[in-house]
C-alpha cells in the first residue's frame, strides 16, 4: 500500500508552496467531507516511489477552536498517515513550535521542514539543526520552498524515518498542579481503556483540562460516569489554579508550552548575527501600520482601495458578461417561438445561468485583491487592530472584509462578501457573520433606495442615505450580538492570529489562490442556482391567465383596432419608402400596449407569487405594505433589483429600467396607498429581509449545511418584518 504524509503547519509558513513544489500537477482539490475546509491531495515521485501527500488546513493549535484545528486533528488521528511533516518558519520558530509540540504530544511522528530558511539568514538568525533536532528528538530538513530547495533531502528523511517504530512518548510537564492532575486522570482512562483506541491516555486527560469541546462531547457519548470523574478533576484544580494563582488550566498549559519552546531554544540553538536590537523591516513596518493614529487612517485607504479595486476593475468583465447574456436573450427570443418554452428559456435559464456568471469576474477581483492582502501578512494586522470593537459583538476582526465587500460603504455585494468569511476560523464566529453581513447595502438594493428617495425624501436625499447605512452597520452588529448569546453561544475565540512577518506575495500564489476559490464558486454555486431561477420563473408564470380572461384583453385590443378609422389605422409610406406614423396609429399602438401591459399585470396577479402576495397582504399590512409591494419584494428574492422592475409591472408602468425610474417614483409619489411613512418602512424591510437566493445558496455551502440557508431566509425576514411593524406602527400612531 502506498504511504500517505500529511503536511501540517501554521498558516503562512509555507505548506501550499511546499505541497505544489512535491506534488506537482499529480493533485487534486475537494472538501472535507460535510465541511467547506479544503482538502488538497497528491501524488509524490522518486525512484518510481509513490507518496500520497494531504495539504492540512494551516493552523497555530491542535485543540477545538476552530474548524481548521478540528480538521486537521482529525484527520491526523482518524486516518493515521505514515508521518506529519511539520513545516516550521524559521524566521519565527517559537510561535511555529507551538503547534510541533502538539504534534508531538498527540503521539503522530512528526518530522519538520524548517522552511524559509532564506529569511532566517536575511534577517541574521542562525540556526543550530543539530541540536534542535536532538532536543526535540525529531529529523529535521532545512527547506527554502519557494525555490524548490531542499525538498528531495526532505522526501528521502521522511521515507527513511518510516521504518523506525512508534516515536518516544512526549510529555511536557505543566507543572505541579497540572501534572498532578494529568496523572490521576490518565490512570483512571487507561484503566478503562476510555477513548485509547483512538487516543493516547494523557493526551484525553490534557484535552479535558483544556476543556476541548470535541473531545468531552466524545467522552460523554463513550463513558458518561467516568466523563464525569475526569471533569471533576478539572474542576478541582480549575478552582484551585483560580484562587491560588487567579488563572485557569488553559493559560497555564498555554505558559509552560512556549516555556519549554523557550527553553530549548536558548540553549544555544538560535544565534542572531546581526544586532539584535536592530529593528527588522516587518518590525518597522509594524510601527507604522499598527500605530494608533495611522494605523486606522491607513487600514481604512487600504479596506476602501480593496472595496474600490474589486468593484471598479470587475465593471468591465461585469457589463461584457451582462451584454453577453442580454444579447443571449435577444437571440433566444428571436429564434424561439413566442410562448412558454420562450419565458422559461430566456427568464428562467438564461437569466439564471447569467445571474451565476455575472457574479464571477467580482468574485475574481475580490480574492486577488483579498490573497494579496493575506499573503502579505497585512490582513492579520486588519484584525489584529479591530479585534476588540468586533469581539464585542462577538465577532472576529477578521470579520470586517465580509462587512465592507458586502456593502458596508453602500454598493457592493453579499456574494463576494460570504465568500469572503473563509478567513474566519472559528464556526460560530463564522457563522454570525456569514448571516449579518447580508444586511449591508449591496448595489442591487440601492435602485431600490433611490426609487423610494426619490418619490418621497428627494430634498434628504444625503441624509436618508447615510441614515441607511447607520441602520444596517448597526443593525447587523446586534443581530450578530443576539446570535452570539442565543443560538451561537460562546466566549469569543482568543486572539491567537498572532503578526506574522511581512512578506512580498508571490504571483503565482496569489494566482492560484483566486483560481482555486473562484471555481469552487462556479462549480458549486451554479448548479442549485440555476434550478431555483428555474423555480422563481415558474412561481412568477403559473398558473397562467385562463383562456377567458386573455380572450378579453384580445378582444379590448381588436376592438380598438377596428374603432380606429379605416385608412388612418395604419402607417403609410412617403415617398422615399420610410414609414410614417400617423397620430392615429401611434395613439392605436400606445392603447394597445396599455392594456399589454394591463394584462402583464393581471398575469402577475393570478400567479402563484401574485397569490401569495395577496394572501399575505393581511399580514403585511401591518408594516405598510400592500400585495403589490409584496410581489414585488417575493421578486426580490431572484434578484433585488426586480423589487424596482416588479413593481413597475405591478403599477402597469411596464418594465421599469432601475436606472430610469421617474415615471414610477412620481406614481408611487401620488399613490393614496403610500406616504414617506410607509417608503421608510420598506426601506428597513430591504436592509433586513432574506438575502437573494444566491446569497443564500452561499451561505448554505459555505456554512456547510442548508439549515444555515433557511435560518437566514427565516430569521432576516422575520427580523425585516418586526422593525418595518415597529416604525410603521410607531409612526402611525405619531401621525406620520
Ligand atoms: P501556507 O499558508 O502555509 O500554505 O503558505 P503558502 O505556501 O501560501 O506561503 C506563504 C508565502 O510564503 C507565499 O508568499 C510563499 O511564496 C512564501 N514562501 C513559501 N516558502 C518560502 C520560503 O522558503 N522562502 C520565502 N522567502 N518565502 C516562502
Ligand atoms: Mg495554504
Amino acid at each position: 500500500m502506498r504511504a500517505t504524509i500529511a503536511l501540517a503547519g501554521n498558516p503562512n509558513s509555507g505548506k501550499t508552496t511546499l505541497f505544489n513544489e512535491l506534488t506537482g500537477a499529480r493533485q487534486h482539490i475537494g472538501n472535507y467531507p460535510g465541511v467547506t475546509v479544503e482538502k488538497k491531495q497528491g501524488v509524490y515521485v522518486n525512484d518510481g516511489h509513490k507518496i500520497n501527500i494531504v495539504d492540512l488546513p494551516g493552523t497555530y493549535s491542535l485543540t477545538a477552536y476552530s474548524l481548521e484545528e478540528v480538521v486537521a486533528r482529525d484527520f491526523l488521528v482518524n486516518e493515521k498517515p505514515a508521518m506529519v511533516v511539520n513545516i516550521v518558519d524559521a524566521s519565527s520558530l517559537e510561535r511555529n513550535l507551538y503547534l510541533t509540540i502538539q504534534l508531538m504530544e498527540a503521539g503522530i511522528p512528526v518530522c519538520i521542514a524548517l522552511n524559509m530558511m532564506d529569511v532566517a539568514e536575511k534577517r541574521g538568525i542562525d540556526i543550530n539543526i543539530k541540536k534542535l533536532s536532538s532536543l526535540l528528538g525529531v529529523p529535521i530538513v532545512p527547506t527554502i520552498a519557494r525555490k524548490g530547495k531542499g525538498k528531495k533531502e526532505l522526501m528521502d528523511t521522511v521515507a527513511g524515518s518510516f521504518k523506525e517504530t512508534k516515536p518516544e512518548l512526549f510529555n511536557i510537564s505543566y507543572g505541579a498542579d497540572l501534572d498532578k492532575a494529568l496523572d490521576e486522570s490518565e490512570k483512571k482512562i487507561r484503566d478503562a481503556n476510555f477513548l485509547t483506541d483512538i487516543y493516547l491516555p494523557r493526551w484525553v486527560a490534557l484535552k479535558y483540562l483544556e476543556n476541548d469541546e470535541q473531545i468531552v462531547k466524545l467522552g460523554e457519548k463513550t463513558d458518561s460516569s467516568l466523563s464525569k470523574e475526569i471533569k471533576q478533576i478539572v474542576e478541582k484544580v480549575s478552582v484551585h489554579l483560580n484562587e491560588t494563582l487567579d488563572t485557569s488550566p488553559e493559560a497555564i498549559i498555554a505558559d509552560q508550552r512556549y516555556g519549554y519552546i523557550n527553553s530549548i531554544l536558548k540553549q544555544g540553538v538560535v544565534t542572531h548575527h546581526m544586532g539584535q536590537n536592530r529593528l527588522q523591516t516587518s518590525d518597522k513596518i509594524d510601527k507604522i501600520v499598527t500605530h494608533r493614529f495611522l494605523g486606522p487612517i491607513i487600514m481604512l485607504a487600504v479596506l476602501t482601495g480593496l472595496y474600490k479595486f474589486t468593484f471598479t476593475y470587475s465593471e468591465v468583465p461585469v457589463e461584457l458578461f451582462e451584454g453577453f447574456f442580454i444579447w443571449l436573450g435577444e437571440f433566444a427570443t428571436i429564434h424561439l417561438p413566442d410562448g412558454l418554452l420562450r419565458s422559461l428559456v430566456v427568464s428562467g435559464i438564461i437569466n439564471g445561468v447569467g445571474g451565476v456568471l455575472g457574479f464571477v469576474p467580482i468574485i475574481v477581483f475580490m480574492f486577488l485583491g483579498l490573497s494579496i492582502l493575506e499573503d502579505s501578512g497585512y490582513f492579520a494586522r486588519v484584525a489584529y487592530m479591530l479585534d476588540r470593537i468586533f469581539s464585542f459583538f462577538g465577532l472576529h476582526g477578521s470579520s470586517v472584509m465580509p462587512f465592507i465587500v458586502s456593502g458596508g460603504i453602500a454598493g457592493g455585494c453579499a456574494v463576494p462578501g460570504i465568500m469572503a468569511c473563509r478567513t474566519l476560523k472559528s464556526p460560530k464566529e463564522r457563522i454570525a457573520t456569514l448571516l449579518t453581513v447580508p444586511f449591508m447595502n449591496c448595489g442591487a438594493k440601492l435602485p431600490v433606495f433611490a426609487l423610494l428617495i426619490a418619490a418621497f425624501f428627494i430634498e434628504h436625499k444625503a441624509m436618508v442615505m447615510v441614515l441607511i447605512t447607520l441602520i444596517s452597520w448597526i443593525g447587523a452588529l446586534l443581530a450578530a450580538k443576539l446570535l452570539r448569546v442565543t443560538i451561537m453561544k460562546g466566549a469569543p475565540t482568543p486572539f491567537v492570529m498572532e503578526l506574522p512577518p511581512f512578506r512580498f506575495p508571490t504571483f503565482k500564489g496569489i494566482f492560484i489562490h483566486t483560481w482555486e476559490r473562484t471555481w469552487q464558486y462556479i462549480k458549486k454555486a451554479g448548479t442549485v442556482i440555476l434550478g431555483i431561477s428555474i423555480l422563481l420563473w415558474a412561481m412568477m408564470t403559473f398558473p397562467s391567465l385562463p383562456d377567458s380572461e386573455l380572450k378579453i384583453f384580445q378582444q379590448q385590443k381588436d376592438t380598438l383596432t377596428a374603432a380606429a378609422l379605416p385608412g388612418k389605422r395604419g402607417d403609410i409610406q412617403d415617398t422615399k419608402g420610410s414609414v410614417i406614423h400617423s397620430a392615429e396609429a401611434i395613439k392605436l399602438k400606445k392603447q394597445r400596449s396599455l392594456i399589454d401591459l394591463q394584462k402583464t399585470k393581471e398575469a402577475l396577479r393570478y400567479s402563484m407569487a401574485g397569490r401569495i402576495g395577496i394572501a399575505l397582504e393581511r399580514v403585511t399590512k401591518l408594516a405598510g405594505f400592500d400585495w403589490r409591494t409584496n410581489i414585488a419584494l417575493l421578486g426580490g428574492f431572484a434578484a433585488k433589483e426586480v423589487v424596482v422592475s416588479t413593481l413597475g409591472t405591478a403599477y402597469s408602468l411596464g418594465e421599469v429600467d432601475p436606472e430610469e425610474t421617474v415615471l414610477l417614483s412620481k406614481a408611487l409619489a401620488n399613490d393614496s396607498g403610500w406616504s414617506p411613512l410607509v417608503a421608510f418602512s420598506l426601506i428597513i424591510f430591504t436592509i433586513f429581509y432574506a438575502p437573494c437566493f444566491v446569497a443564500v445558496v452561499c451561505i448554505a455551502r459555505e456554512a456547510g449545511s442548508w439549515k444555515w440557508g433557511f435560518f437566514s431566509i427565516v430569521f432576516n425576514t422575520t427580523l425585516a418584518f418586526g422593525l418595518s411593524t415597529a416604525v410603521f406602527q410607531i409612526g402611525s400612531i405619531l401621525g406620520y
